[in-house]
């Protein structure tokens, strides 16, 4: 048999790289780890956690004015982009260090590079330094796409909004989907004046109908200028003078020839956008025209497999740019497997874990331990949240008979503040098992209820087990144990 220089070699230092090769070496396996960008990869460092701090900071507008209905004297005070931003990174780095002393502590020898499959035992860095590996468990990730459209680098992604030197007094937010609606009711919440273009007729698409609506009405609420089926269909720099110099400068024109060519060339690169910053002026398909500070894309994410010598070393690559995996994370090459986002089965940090640990269990304990995507809870930070375990009311309704218990109601803490916010739990149920296929709670704090009904959920409850749960009063999460009689049936 061939030595080889590791028994595993990860690429990428992400929450599901990172906690396979820490398994793996707590199995007594030489486990190396190459990472190009910071540890912690896109969950710690530029997605969930910087979102959810962000969600909290957003959060306190709310909160004072609600503070003032239960007989506190606040005054409104400013928020400041730079204090939080500095101690956000702070926080940051403290995080990045805990991943790499994870790997450390676990015997990982680190590589910070970047690292491509040479062939199916061997790894190529950067500076073409090879390493050999008995398993090769490719862990890359993914990273936002912008929409192919002329001018789209003047927009920024989720990645720069953790980055920026001040919070923009407008943002143009373009997508329907978790990063879009989430970061919509964010810098909502910071007092930026938000606008959500979604061209789709409502957004969140694939969640619950019901759950949907009552999102996009409390966005609409917090006042976000939420506009669906829409889209922009051109953008460029706001500033007059780039617009004039866009008129006037035909490509290689005498005018362009003379004296003033530096500067017609300074105005033209502002027009093709090379200079960054500033106003965006966009015309969207509806007509309207707007000026914004910034124009966010959340329009999703791709797989990270562009040059990584994937196809080179026989891995099958699909039409999104996914590895192509069988259920146990296995590419068409034996030694290689895949976990994460770059696979682009259910792009959540928890389920990149998972199959980390899977492969861990498959590979390194002589344990063949298939990935269960069934029934994954989840939740949408939107204000107020989405959490959601199973199926929606439409999904289950192609797939068999169902009642859908649901009820909406003002909840107790806002409503005493005046507040029209309102909040959605629902349950589908089998009408032939009495199985709950869905769970839909559209309410503050409700990321953490959906993971306790998920347990339940999981293990496969009825409608009557949830039934025989006494109510913790006063919640908003008693309802689920209350409805008694279906709201309809399908
Ligand atoms: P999504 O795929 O969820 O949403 C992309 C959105 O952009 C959709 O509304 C899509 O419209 C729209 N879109 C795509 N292309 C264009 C275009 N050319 N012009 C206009 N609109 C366009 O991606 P996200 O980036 O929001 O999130 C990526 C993934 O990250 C999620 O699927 C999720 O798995 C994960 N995530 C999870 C979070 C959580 O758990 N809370 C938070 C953030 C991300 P259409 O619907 O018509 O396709």
């Amino acid at each position: 048999m061939a030595d080889f220089d590791y028994d595993l070699f990860v690429i990428g230092g992400g929450s599901g790289g990172v906690r396979a090769a820490r398994v793996a070496a707590a199995t007594g396996a030489k486990v190396a780890l190459a990472e190009d960008n910071r540890m912690g990869g896109t969950c710690v460092i530029r997605g969930c956690v910087p979102k959810k701090l962000m969600v909290f900071a957003s959060s306190y507008r709310e909160g004072f004015s609600d503070a003032r209905a239960y007989g506190w004297e606040v005054q409104d005070g400013a928020f400041h982009w730079d204090v939080f931003r500095d101690h956000l990174h702070k926080e940051l780095d403290r995080l990045e260090q805990v991943y790499r002393n994870l790997l450390d502590g676990s015997g990982v020898e680190i590589f910070d590079s970047r690292a491509r499959l040479a062939d199916a035992h061997t790894i190529q860095f950067g500076n073409g330094v090879t390493k050999t590996a008995k398993h090769i468990l490719v862990a890359t990730g993914g990273h936002p796409v912008k929409p192919d459209m002329p001018n789209a680098h003047l927009g920024i992604v989720s990645d720069d909004i953790f980055n920026l030197d001040t919070l923009p007094k407008s943002i143009l937010i373009v997508g329907g989907g978790y990063i879009a609606c989430e970061f919509a009711c964010i810098m909502a919440g910071l007092g930026v004046e938000v606008t959500q273009f979604y061209r789709g007729a409502q957004i969140l698409r694939g969640f619950d109908d019901e759950a949907r609506g009552l999102i996009a009405e409390m966005m609409r609420a917090q006042g976000i200028d939420l506009h669906t089926g829409t889209n922009i269909v051109d953008m460029k720099p706001a500033a007059a003078d780039a617009q004039d110099a866009q008129k006037v400068i035909p490509t290689g024109s005498d005018a362009a020839m003379g004296a003033d060519v530096k500067q017609m060339q300074a105005l033209q690169d502002d027009v093709n956008g090379d200079v960054e910053g500033g106003p965006i002026w966009v015309k969207s398909t509806n007509g309207r025209e707007g000026v914004f500070d910034q124009v966010l894309f959340a329009t999703g994410r791709a797989p990270n497999t562009i040059d990584m010598g994937l196809e080179e070393a026989g891995i099958e690559v699909g039409r999104r740019g996914e590895v192509v995996v069988d259920e146990y994370s296995q590419t068409a090459v034996p030694s290689v497997y895949a976990i994460g986002d770059v696979t682009n089965r259910v792009n959540l940090t928890p389920v990149a874990i998972r199959e980390g640990m899977a492969f861990v269990e498959t590979v390194f304990n002589g344990n063949p331990t298939p990935i269960d995507h069934d029934l994954i809870p989840s939740a949408v930070f939107t204000q107020p949240e989405y959490g959601t375990v199973g199926l929606t009311e439409e999904a289950a309704r192609e797939q068999e008979e169902i009642e859908v218990y649901c009820t909406s109601f003002r909840p107790m803490q806002t409503a005493f503040a005046g507040k029209p916010g309102r909040v959605l739990m629902k349950l589908i149920v089998s009408k032939k098992t009495r199985k709950i296929l869905g769970c839909h709670i559209v309410a503050p704090g409700a990321g953490e209820m959906i993971q306790l009904a998920g347990i339940a959920v999981k293990m496969g409850a009825t409608k009557e087990d949830f039934d025989r749960t006494v109510a913790v009063h006063p919640t908003m999460s008693e309802e689920i144990v209350t409805m008694r009689e279906p709201m309809r049936t399908a």
